[in-house]
């Protein structure tokens, strides 16, 4: 079992200790020969029926009158992203999702939906940025037109994960009740409605179901509305608030696999009549990443103990995800370094874990946006 010393600290509940250990465990039974060199799309509904059917996704989605635990999916992200980056990628996206139908969901859209996320039997999408509205995201264009008892979607979306197996997307539109950010809706929107197509599947570094989704005269039902006419913004914010202190947590996971590949690297390495770990130089890199991986878990799990205790963490969050995003690319690079030439081959665990991180500085708020979010939050 890896250093789990971190579960101690009196962030967690006993609950929260037995979820980590079990699923450590779990993963080290199931999570040892997942290829990413094969079929991406297949690969990803396999791991996403394998976590529904273990019980991990029920942790992703809320019941009624329920809160998402903070905790729970944070010590689930960071477990599953140091075992493999794609098992995490297929519980986050399960809960982000269908995150919004947890927050805002009417009984039926809840009972329609959420039971099949949490079995891993529908893979959920979040579709929320387009091509010329990522980080500025309120200049979204695509449009939801009023027509009779329904609504026609048209437009682009892209960066979507899931984007071309999600069996539904929560999507975003402009509605145009007021200018702005609060002109924008919510909606339910099944994979196979027409004029909904996948223009463009999209490969990236570290490979992912990803793709830019067009909408042409897209008929949605008004009852696959989420929440009311130009809510939609607030919506989608509520459930980046959810999710964001998780994406830190994922970087966690990266950064605490990296140390502990570069420890064993270290300590197996033979140089210089001694052991690569013997070197002063070796010890000053391994102290920093320690450093970097706690001082990440610390502001983890003070975001997700506040969020779950009821607190505003919109501060607390921005900073977990700066610092452990970032600093988790700077304890991989030191790991790949300590493997050498081995570092940038193919197929070794660094070099995945170095395309892995790479996205989270970018993806629900870069580093740059999450700065600006610390520096309003402290002028207030
Ligand atoms: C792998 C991956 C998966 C994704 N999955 C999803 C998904 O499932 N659903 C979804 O809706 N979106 C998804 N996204 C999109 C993601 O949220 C956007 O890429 C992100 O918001 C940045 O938008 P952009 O790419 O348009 O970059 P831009 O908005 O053009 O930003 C470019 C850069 O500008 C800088 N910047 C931004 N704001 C400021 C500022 N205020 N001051 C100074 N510099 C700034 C940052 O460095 C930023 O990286 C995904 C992206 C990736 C890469």
């Amino acid at each position: 079992m890896a250093d789990m010393e971190h579960l101690d600290w009196p962030f967690f509940d006993a609950k929260h200790r037995e979820l980590a250990r079990a699923l450590d465990a779990w993963c080290g039974e199931h999570l040892q020969h997942v290829d990413h060199d094969v079929d991406i799309d297949a690969q990803c509904r396999t791991l996403v029926a394998q976590l529904g059917t273990a019980g991990w996704l029920n942790h992703a989605v809320a019941g009624e009158g329920q809160a998402i635990d903070t905790r729970a999916i944070c010590l689930i992200r960071e477990t599953l992203a140091r075992h493999d980056g794609l098992a995490d990628f297929a519980f986050a996206m399960q809960g982000l999702g269908s995150g919004a139908i947890s927050l805002q969901g009417t009984a039926e859209q809840r009972e329609r939906y959420l039971p099949r996320v949490a079995r891993g039997e529908a893979l959920a999408a979040f579709a929320l940025s387009e091509p010329e509205a990522g980080s500025d995201v309120a200049a979204m264009q695509c449009s939801a037109t009023e027509d009779g008892d329904s609504y026609l979607l048209n437009g682009e979306k892209t960066w979507i994960s899931n984007g071309g197996i999600a069996d539904f997307y929560v999507l975003f539109a402009r509605s145009g009740e007021a200018p702005g950010s609060r002109g924008i809706s919510a909606f339910i929107v099944d994979a196979d409605l027409p004029g909904l197509e996948i223009a463009e599947r999209i490969a990236v570094i570290a490979p992912h179901p990803l793709a830019r989704l067009r909408f042409t005269n897209c008929r949605v039902a008004k009852s696959q509305m989420l929440g009311a006419p130009g809510e939609g913004f607030k919506l989608a914010m509520r459930t980046l608030d959810v999710f964001r202190t998780s994406v830190a947590a994922a970087a966690l996971g990266f950064a605490r696999r990296a140390l502990q590949e570069g420890l064993n690297q270290a300590k197996s390495r033979p140089m210089f009549g001694a052991r690569l770990a013997d070197l002063p130089l070796t010890q000053a890199k391994l102290a920093d990443m320690a450093c970097t991986v706690d001082s990440s878990a610390l502001m983890v799990y003070r975001a997700a103990w506040l969020r779950d205790q009821g607190k505003t963490i919109t501060k607390e969050a921005a900073m977990a995800k700066l610092m452990a995003t970032e600093g988790a690319q700077q304890v991989i690079d030191a790991a790949v370094q300590l493997f050498g030439g081995r570092g940038v081959r193919r197929g070794e665990i660094v070099e995945s874990l170095y395309r892995e991180i790479r996205a989270l500085r970018i993806y629900e708020g870069a580093s740059e946006v999450q700065q600006l979010i610390i520096g309003r939050e402290l002028l207030k």
